[in-house]
């Protein structure tokens, strides 16, 4: 298992999350039909499976440039709340990404970097971990440098849908995955406890929205009467973070038991 979190593992976590989203199209469609439009299963998997039509092309640009293009494959083809919430998470997720670790299109594209003197010395380059170069070769993100890519996403999710925690949204899943992915990172844990304790805390979250009365999207519109059922878009992030504990270091999922899991 890889230590960091390559465009490769990114692709496998797209892929289960693609698989879990489709096993979980009616439950989620269910809980949507409770408190919403009974939509949010179809639409989910509709966007993933968009999501997995382009995805050997997507990986071949690397790391932002596949989050980049999941982003506004979801945007196009999801619709509804969660498209542009989804989208926004991975399009800053894509522009962190990118900051972090410069991909081969982002240095390409990137003349002033040897004119202001940033890279000046060929062998520095060639040896620092910041350089792209192909796919295959970028030395992949590391656990801090992830936690900060998924809390940029994270913060582009609440500044576009202006939910806080407690509103019975996906950002009661989100919100506290990504404060233990930067505290297990800050904590020095190895990157596959990290992910499996983020996505622990992204369930807590799912299940502590049952008893919230809906303060954002459609489920608000039942004010009261959205109380007593789990909200769709947090469960939705949950399989995101389960299956991110599952793929992103390309383990398979064989050393990270997904947490409750019903299979296992
Ligand atoms: P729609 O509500 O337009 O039918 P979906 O059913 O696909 O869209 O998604 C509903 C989910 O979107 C909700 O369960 C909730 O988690 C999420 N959501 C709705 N509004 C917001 C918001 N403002 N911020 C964050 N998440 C939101
Ligand atoms: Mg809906």
């Amino acid at each position: 298992m890889s230590e960091t979190v390559s465009a490769t593992g990114i692709a496998a976590w797209l892929r289960a999350f693609a698989a879990a989203v489709a096993e979980a199209r009616d439950h989620l469609t269910e809980l949507d039909a409770a408190i919403g439009d009974a939509d949010h299963g179809i639409n989910m998997d509709r966007g993933m499976q968009a999501v997995l039509a382009k995805l050997d092309e997507l990986v071949a640009g690397g790391t932002g440039a596949l989050l980049k293009g999941v982003g506004m494959t979801l945007v196009s083809t999801v619709g509804g709340a969660a498209g542009p919430l989804y989208g926004t998470l991975f399009l800053q997720m894509a522009k962190a990404a990118d900051e972090e670790s410069p991909g081969p299109e982002a240095v390409g594209q990137s003349p002033g970097r040897e004119a202001v003197g940033l890279s000046p010395d060929p062998k520095a380059a060639a040896e620092s971990p910041q350089t792209g170069g192909t796919p295959e070769a970028a030395p992949g993100l590391t656990l801090p440098q992830w936690a900060r890519v998924l809390d940029a996403g994270v913060a582009g999710v609440q500044a576009r849908g202006k939910a806080e925690v407690g509103d019975k949204t996906m950002v009661d899943a989100l919100v506290p995955a990504a404060a233990a992915l930067r505290a297990a990172a800050a904590a020095g844990l190895a990157a596959s406890a990290a992910l499996s304790q983020a996505a622990d805390a992204a369930e807590c979250g799912m299940e502590a929205t049952i008893p919230l009365v809906a303060r954002k999207g459609r489920a608000s519109y039942l004010g009261e009467r959205s109380a007593g059922h789990q909200d769709p878009g947090a469960t939705s992030a949950w399989l995101l973070m389960r299956t991110a504990a599952e793929t992103l270091l390309g383990s398979g999922g064989a050393a990270v038991k997904a947490p409750q899991d019903p299979g296992a």
